[in-house]
């Protein structure tokens, strides 16, 4: 049977483009990618790199505060958000014609239109076109979902928070995880007042206690005012401001409210129900195993969209080893153990392996933890803290597990991540040599365990 491409791509976010372009370049298969929106997705439209680089943006008031407290002669005389947003949109701009040329230079043909699918090997376009394919993969990512609270449609999501016509003077930002927390830091270091409600006991669920302590007890410090085991119960318009009732007794007014309270696969209307044998999990996912195949043999999901491990790197590696198995025909299965990762909150988290919950869950293990001034704050006065942390087995003495808070933890543990992913022990730290004078020498000069558990 001859089909009109050896693969489709439904997605041009990380995890597609990378599959398509390899895929086609690399492989030499004929690909066709759909993209109704724009190319590199949620990572380089409206998550990862935007926020990066307004974390960058936010951070530098407090360096002038501390270049003062060194004895320079600075001052801050204000964020022009205007400025900056014009310029972070043309970065994004730029990046996105690169995503678009590597598909066209290794010969991808794209379709800028909404993609469905019509059977096993059939794609349906927005404009009524229909395209068969040998494989499909469907790389559609996720989306920002909002609480059903009335009022709640007065929100926004991250997706909005890049196209701010200017910055409120207050926002309540919704939710505890990694987009909440990181853009509580971010919109404080802009001089936003920032209120946020988190529902839980702590922050940052499922990370290391002490380390997502830590990052609150800094939030806090840093001017956030965190309200723990709260949430929205009502929103009203009032004026140009909003009402929020919240279950702690608060009834106050901001100018904005950021819902960062989950992602959703986007696996609806892409004629999934129409496909007997693609199976969805709880949040809608498109369930798959571990080469990412779908119940329907010629049909794979990656990325957000099977609701995984929901990170950039992540996606575009199940696109190298959906790539790898079948156009390879070496069958390669996606590891999601050890994953290092960062939150880009201030101070940052890095992590890698298991929290010390889950490893004296797991097995008998010593606990080696350092918490300290770093030099160059508490040079200038300030009380930052910083966290590095190992995990050790007792038995093996494997490293289990990582945690840094810090400034730069997320360039720190990639590096550490290596060597947890390589199996290195704690004599193995203790072997290596500090780096002086560093804040990330104590991740091998920590001799003693702090405790057992
Ligand atoms: P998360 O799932 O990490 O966090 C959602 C938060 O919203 C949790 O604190 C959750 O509380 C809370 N929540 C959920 N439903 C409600 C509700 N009805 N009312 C109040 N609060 C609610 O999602 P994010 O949106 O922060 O991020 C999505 C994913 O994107 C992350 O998991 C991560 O994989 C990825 N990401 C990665 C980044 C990075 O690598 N630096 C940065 C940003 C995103 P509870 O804990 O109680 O469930």
């Amino acid at each position: 049977m001859s089909f009109d491409y050896d693969l489709f791509v439904i997605g041009g976010g990380s995890g597609g483009v990378r599959a398509a372009r390899v895929a086609a370049g690399e492989t030499g298969a004929k690909v066709a990618l759909a993209e109704e929106d724009r190319y590199g997705g949620t990572c380089v439209i409206r998550g990862c790199v935007p926020k990066k680089l307004m974390v960058f943006a936010s951070e530098y008031p407090g360096m002038v505060d501390e270049a003062r407290a060194y004895g320079w002669d600075m001052s801050n005389s204000g964020f022009d958000w205007g400025v900056f947003r014009v310029k972070m949109h043309a970065e994004l701009d730029r990046l996105e014609g690169i995503y678009r040329n590597i598909l066209k230079n290794n010969g991808v043909e794209t379709f800028d239109l909404r993609a469905r699918l019509v059977d096993a090997h059939t794609v349906e376009l927005a404009d009524g076109t229909r395209h068969s394919a040998k494989h499909i993969l469907i790389a559609a990512g996720g989306r920002p979902v909002k609480p059903e609270v009335p009022g709640a449609e007065l929100g926004i999501t991250s997706n909005e928070i890049f196209h701010l016509d200017k910055l409120p003077e207050s926002i309540l930002i919704v939710g505890g995880g990694y987009i909440a927390c990181e853009f509580a830091g971010i919109l404080n270091g802009l001089g936003v007042k920032v209120t946020q409600y988190y529902r839980g006991a702590q922050i940052l669920r499922g990370f290391d206690d002490e380390a997502r302590g830590l990052v609150c007890e800094e939030m806090c410090q840093n001017g956030i005012d965190v309200h723990l085991g709260t949430n929205v119960l009502e929103m009203t318009q009032e004026g140009d401001a909003i009402r929020v009732k919240a279950t702690n007794g608060d009834n106050r007014l901001f100018d904005q409210v950021m819902f960062a309270t989950g992602r959703v696969p986007n696996a609806d209307d892409l004629g999934l129900e129409g496909l007997e044998g693609v199976e969805r999990g709880r949040k809608g996912q498109i369930v798959v195993d571990e080469y990412s195949q779908t119940g329907v043999p010629s049909v794979y999901a990656i990325g957000d969209v099977t609701d995984r491990v929901n990170l950039t790197p992540v996606a575009i590696r199940e696109g190298m080893a959906f790539v790898e198995t079948v156009f390879r025909g070496n069958p390669t299965p996606v590891d999601h153990e050890l994953i290092p990762t960062a939150i880009f909150t201030q101070p940052e988290m890095g992590t890698v392996g298991l929290s010390e919950e889950d490893a004296a869950e797991q097995e008998p293990i010593e606990v080696y933890a350092t918490s300290f001034k770093p030099m160059q704050s508490a040079f200038a006065g300030k009380s930052d803290r910083v966290l590095m942390k190992l995990l050790v087995s007792r038995e093996t003495r494997k490293v289990l597990g990582c945690h840094i808070v810090a400034p730069g933890a997320g360039e720190m543990i990639q590096l550490a991540g290596i060597a947890i992913r390589m199996g290195a022990t704690k004599e193995d730290f203790d072997r290596t040599v500090a780096v002086h004078p560093t804040m990330s020498e104590e991740i091998v000069t920590m001799k003693t365990a702090t405790r057992t558990a």
